[in-house]
């Protein structure tokens, strides 16, 4: 196939292109796809893996946890034993640092935000108090993130990321000089949507801030922290935690995981890691909040997975599922659009998408027509704060929901509509 980068066709040879795409398009619309990959969701073949956690306890089961709690009643506000254990040792931290919440770690996450708004972290002014408050936001980055700060009136500051995690000299600057900047969220490892991880280097500059605000907090969301694609070629993410205790700042990150999309997205377990001080100013409220979240769950995760190399273990699993679809989009970009000049994007080695730059202005136009033919993707802008993307140019690919062949035909279908758009884009300069 000869190649020819799209910028240097001719106006004449453009409008060729363009008919012909055209064409295509019409047939692809005519299909009548139905397909939906706007969000990161296991596919019912990933859930059914975790089937056998619906079996571990009956009526007949011992129902006590390793402490000889009975399971059943109240109490055990911060997580039982085992729990902890299992939730610490998938986090890369200790016991001692972890409280386990109920299934959703997003519910944490606001929880955070809420609490340091209404009453303060560890004494300090409340935020609804301040004048102004900021977070730094790692761009592209996860939209429910900025849908949190947003709602408390948090302002968001862009920055950008790199393949080595977000741009440090900038976040350097900001929170040693801006009191008002208040936290920064963080993917660390298989970041949504680049699947970029944080190098070492990364990880200890963030360890070794030195903010302005004696309440800023690193919002560490290790959500796909056990989510390898690869046996043999694996990110590793460093502990952020005992990285932070080392550099003298042990308060000043709260980490979150779950096990959403390790087990069932809507019955997994979910918990909170961060300094003996946190744990303590955080306790004074979860126990007004509630009297301890639902420890058959826990549970059940613990005696089905048993410990960390059975947690791992099942990841490989997912992995065979997930991994031939990353491998499906990615061949179909490579064969489609490599050397027209249209656009780029990251190959991930874990987590759960793909990230897509097409040509500055694009981005919402392509997820348009990919709507139009009945392929619906991650809406354009969703990955920046306030859903807006400045160049107009960002799109996730979440290739984890749809059938094998299914996402064949939607990578198809994405990379006609990317051809078509930035065919019309160019056509407008010429
Ligand atoms: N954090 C990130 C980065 C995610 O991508 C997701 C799911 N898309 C979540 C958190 C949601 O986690 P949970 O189900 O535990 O609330």
């Amino acid at each position: 196939r000869k190649i020819m980068q799209y910028n240097d066709m001719s106006k004449e040879e453009l409008l060729v292109l363009k008919e012909s795409l055209n064409k295509e398009y019409a047939e692809a619309k005519a299909k009548g796809l139905a397909l939906d990959m706007s969000r990161g969701k296991p596919s019912a073949k990933q859930l059914d893996v975790s089937l056998g956690l619906l079996d571990t306890i009956n009526s007949s089961s011992d129902l006590k946890s390793l402490d000889g709690t009975d399971c059943r009643n109240y109490g055990v506000l911060d997580g039982i034993p085992e729990a902890k254990k299992l939730m610490a040792d998938m986090m890369g931290t200790t016991p001692d640092h972890v409280i386990v919440y109920g299934n959703a770690s997003l519910n944490i996450m606001y929880d955070q935000i809420s609490r340091a708004y209404t009453h303060g972290i560890l004494g300090n002014t409340p935020w609804c108090k301040l004048d102004k408050v900021k977070f730094l936001c790692p761009v592209p980055g996860y939209d429910r993130h900025f849908a949190i700060t947003e709602r408390f009136g948090i302002e968001m500051i862009n920055i950008p990321m790199s393949e080595s995690g977000p741009d440090m000299g900038m976040v350097e600057e900001y929170v040693s000089k801006d009191a008002s900047v208040k936290g920064i969220w963080c993917v660390p490892k298989y970041s949504n949507p680049q699947g970029y991880t944080y190098s070492e280097e990364t990880v200890k500059r963030m360890a070794a801030l030195k903010p302005a605000a004696e309440d800023f907090r690193i919002f560490w969301d290790n959500a796909y922290v056990i989510h390898d694609l690869y046996d043999d070629n694996k990110d590793e993410i460093a502990d952020i935690i005992s990285e932070c205790e080392k550099a003298g700042n042990p308060d000043m990150v709260f980490e979150f995981a779950s096990t959403s999309k390790v087990s069932f997205p809507g019955s997994g377990i979910a918990a909170l890691a961060t300094s003996a001080n946190n744990i303590a100013d955080i306790k004074k409220q979860l126990t007004i909040q509630t009297i301890g979240h639902d420890k058959l769950n826990q549970l059940r995760h613990v005696r089905f997975f048993k410990d960390i190399n059975g947690l791992k273990e099942h990841m490989r699993k997912h992995a065979e599922f997930i991994r031939p679809k990353f491998e499906a989009v990615e061949s179909v970009l490579e064969e489609e659009l490599s050397g027209l000049g249209i656009g780029s994007w990251t190959e991930p080695k874990g987590g759960y998408f793909i990230s897509f730059d097409a040509m500055d202005g694009c981005a919402k136009a392509i997820v348009a027509k990919c709507k139009e033919a009945g392929v619906k993707l991650t809406g354009a802008g969703a990955t920046f704060p306030y859903g807006k993307d400045p160049k107009d140019s960002n799109i996730r690919i979440a290739p984890s929901f749809p059938t094998p062949e299914e996402m064949k035909q939607a990578a198809d279908l994405f990379v006609l509509c990317v051809k078509l758009v930035s065919v019309e884009k160019l056509l407008e300069n010429k």
